[in-house]
């Protein structure tokens, strides 16, 4: 048993468009907060971090800046990337113990370039972990939702995060097939902030599109029809209105996107190797990601394809569950298949 095996801290880290998570080997997800940091604008000192700093986003006075440091999976602004992973981990480690003994496993896209990698590990080493490593978030995603990546068996796994939607198939401990999409959870709220504009002349803000969604958002017809009250600003008069809008209007406007993660899955089947196909079409696809939350979208991707959809627990928590287990998982592999080295070694 080495050093590390002995005194390190495993932690699996999720650094989403949306929201980071973090996993400590032993002690489950510790951190679940919006990937948003807010700074003085002339400064650039942060003043909140996470959730406090997402209360800010579409509300702050004007001296201070909310800024979301990564965009479409991939870090946009460095400098603010390296200060909200250094504030998560102080958060989680005490400031008297050692934050050498921190080896970290970052989810990364995978579409994802060289040079956009090295800045994941860059700012994480400079926020204080001892050793860095990446893994493919499909991967990862696959893991944590306990499913046997080793087998010699195909499996699909459909990511739904904020901005994008990564569909995978993965055999023997890797990824066969990838495609990704600039489809998901935002663009749902996209599109319903659209569809009130365009049918009933009201403008609503991002936070009250997402609250539709989640409260009685529903990909697939249903029975049970659900009614929302909200409130606007009227398209021409510009003054506040109320307006009720029921979860089969919802649907009606989450068709597109919705059809666009059906269509992207179906390709993704055609690219897939028959013998694997077969393999998917027996164990089903599993979906994570905040997105995938939607209700009846497990269903509608069921109906449209013909295959399976396995549910997780805890969809959201896979990539940084599955990225903390790894360093165990890969332990006793001839190669680590998260391709990547150290960027120490
Ligand atoms: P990322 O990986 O990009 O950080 P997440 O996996 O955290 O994204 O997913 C964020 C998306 O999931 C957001 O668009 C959010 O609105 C959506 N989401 C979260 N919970 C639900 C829910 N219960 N129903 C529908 N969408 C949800
Ligand atoms: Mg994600």
């Amino acid at each position: 048993m080495g050093f590390f095996d002995r005194f390190s801290t495993d932690v699996g880290v999720d650094l989403g468009t949306c929201n980071t998570l973090i996993y400590v080997r032993g002690k489950g997800i510790v951190i679940n907060e919006p990937s948003v940091v807010a700074v003085e604008r002339g400064t650039k000192r942060v003043v909140a971090v996470g959730a406090e700093a997402k209360r800010m986003l579409w509300k702050t006075p004007s001296d201070i800046m909310a800024i979301r440091p990564l965009k479409d999976g991939v870090i946009a602004d460095m400098d603010s990337t390296e200060k909200m992973i250094r504030y998560f981990i102080s958060k989680i480690i005490p400031k008297h113990q050692l934050i050498k003994v921190m080896r970290m496993r970052i989810g990364i896209p995978s579409c994802i370039t060289e040079v956009e990698r090295r800045a994941v590990q860059e700012a994480a080493l400079k926020a204080g972990a001892k050793e860095v490593k990446v893994i493919e978030e499909s991967l990862a995603a696959a893991i944590g939702a306990q499913i046997p990546i080793q087998e010699p068996a195909g499996h699909m796994v459909c990511d739904i995060g904020g901005g994008t939607t990564e569909v995978s198939v993965i055999s023997l401990g890797g990824m066969v097939v990838t495609s990704a999409i600039r489809v998901g959870g935002d663009e749902f709220d996209e599109a319903i902030i659209k569809h009130v504009r365009n049918v009933h002349n009201l403008n609503i803000g991002p936070g009250i599109a997402e609250q539709l969604k989640v409260q009685i958002g529903n990909a697939n017809p249903d029975k049970n029809i659900e009614k929302m009250q909200i409130k606007g600003s009227d398209a021409i008069t510009g003054l506040p209105r109320r307006l009720e809008i029921d979860s089969v209007e919802v649907r009606e406007a989450l068709k597109d996107p919705t059809n666009q993660i059906v269509e992207e899955i179906k390709r993704t089947l055609g690219k897939t190797p028959p013998e694997l196909t077969a393999d998917i079409y027996e164990r089903g696809i599993v979906m994570t990601g905040g997105g995938s939350l939607l209700k009846g979208l497990h269903k509608l991707v069921s109906k449209e394809t013909g295959v399976p959809v396995i549910l997780v627990e805890n969809p959201s928590e896979c990539v940084a569950i599955g990225a903390g287990q790894a360093f165990e998982l890969f332990k006793d592999m001839s190669s680590d298949r998260s391709i990547y080295d150290n960027l120490n070694n």
